[in-house]
C-alpha cells in the first residue's frame, strides 16, 4: 500500500473541514449503501426557537411558561433550551429541586412546590395525564407544521402545549441530493413524532422515515438495516446518536454536537454541514482510487 496517498486524502480531509480518525476509515465509505441521518441538530440546525403557547381552559399563560421554563432550564436538550430562554425573557424564573432528565422523553421537577412534568404528549399520557381535546388538537396543529409539539402538567393535570419549531440547515436538500448521486439511500431517524419527521423529510427530499424512537433504540435501528444486508452510515450530533454512530460502519458526527458523538465516529463533518459528508465520501472513495 501507499501510505502517502491515505495521508494526502486526509490532509485533504482536514482543509474541507472533514477530521478523519484513521485511514482505515475509507475502506467503508468505498461501499455503504444507506445514510442513516439524525433529524435534529444534523438535517436541522437543532436551534429551536418556541413560536407557539397554548395553555388550558383556565391556567394563566404567563405561569404555564414560568414554571415550564424554570424546569427546563436545567436541561440541555435544544427543545429545553428554546422554552428556557423564551421563559428567561419574560421573567425571573424559579429555583428547580429534584430535577430529572427523562432521556429523549422530557424533563421533571418540582418548582414552587408543584411537581412538573414537561415532555413529548405520550410521556404525561402514560404518567396518567388526560390530555384534553384542546390541547390535542393544538399538539396535532403543531406537529402537521413541522413543530415539536410538548407538552407541561402539575398537580395531576395538563396545563398547555408549548411548540417549538427549527430550521431546516440550508445545505440540508442539496447534500441529501447529492448523497443518491453517490448511490446513498438516505433515511430519517428520530426521536420526534411521525408527522414531524414526515414534515422535514419532506422538506429535505427523504422518503423514509423511521420516527418516535427511543436514544437507547437508534442503535438498533442501525443494526437492523445491517441484518438486511445494508452497509450503513450514520449522520448524528447528540449524545443520543452515540451508540448508533458506533454502530454504523461509517459514523459522522456533526462537529457543532456533542463530544460523545465525536468520540463515537469515525469522520467528524467539523462545520456541521452534511455537503462535508459528500466531499468526505467523494474524497475517499477518490483516494481509494489512488492507492490501488
Ligand atoms: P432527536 O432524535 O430528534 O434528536 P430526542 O430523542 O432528543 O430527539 O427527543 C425525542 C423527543 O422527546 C422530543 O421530540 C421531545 O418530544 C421529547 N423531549 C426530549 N427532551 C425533552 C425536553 N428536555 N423537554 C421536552 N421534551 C423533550
Ligand atoms: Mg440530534
Amino acid at each position: 500500500a501507499t501510505p502517502t496517498a491515505l495521508l494526502v486524502g486526509t490532509g485533504r480531509g482536514a482543509q474541507l473541514g472533514i477530521l478523519i480518525k484513521g485511514p482505515e476509515v475509507l475502506e467503508s465509505t468505498r461501499t455503504v449503501d444507506t445514510i442513516v441521518l439524525d433529524k435534529t441538530g444534523t438535517v436541522t440546525t437543532g436551534r429551536m426557537a418556541l413560536v407557539d403557547t397554548v395553555a388550558t381552559d383556565g391556567q394563566d399563560r404567563d405561569e404555564l411558561l414560568r414554571l415550564t421554563a424554570a424546569v427546563e432550564v436545567a436541561s440541555e436538550h435544544p427543545i429545553a433550551q428554546a422554552i428556557a430562554r423564551a421563559g428567561a425573557e419574560h421573567t425571573v424564573l424559579p429555583q428547580v429541586t429534584g430535577f430529572q432528565n427523562l432521556e429523549g422523553l422530557g424533563v421533571t421537577g418540582t418548582v414552587d412546590g408543584r411537581d412538573v412534568l414537561v415532555g413529548r404528549p405520550q410521556l404525561l399520557r402514560e404518567r396518567g395525564y388526560e390530555l384534553t381535546g384542546e390541547i390535542e388538537r393544538a399538539v396535532e396543529s403543531a406537529q402537521q407544521a413541522g413543530r415539536t409539539a410538548v407538552v407541561a402538567g402539575w398537580d395531576g393535570q395538563v396545563r398547555g402545549m408549548l411548540a417549538v419549531a427549527d430550521a431546516v440547515k440550508p445545505t440540508s436538500r442539496e447534500a441529501i441530493t447529492a448523497l443518491r448521486r453517490l448511490g446513498l439511500t438516505p433515511v430519517l431517524l428520530t426521536g420526534d413524532n411521525a408527522t414531524v419527521a414526515r414534515a422535514v423529510a419532506a422538506e429535505v427530499g427523504i422518503e423514509e422515515v423511521i420516527a418516535d424512537v427511543l436514544p437507547a433504540d437508534k442503535v438498533d435501528v442501525v443494526k437492523r438495516l445491517q441484518e438486511r444486508g445494508k452497509v450503513v452510515a450514520m449522520a448524528g450530533d447528540g449524545v443520543n446518536d452515540a451508540a448508533a454512530l458506533a454502530q454504523a460502519n461509517l459514523g459522522l458526527a456533526m462537529g457543532t454536537g456533542t463530544d460523545v458523538a465525536i468520540e463515537a465516529s469515525d469522520l467528524t463533518l467539523v462545520r456541521g454541514d452534511l455537503m462535508a459528508a459528500v466531499d468526505a465520501i467523494r474524497l475517499s472513495r477518490r483516494t481509494l482510487r489512488i492507492i490501488k
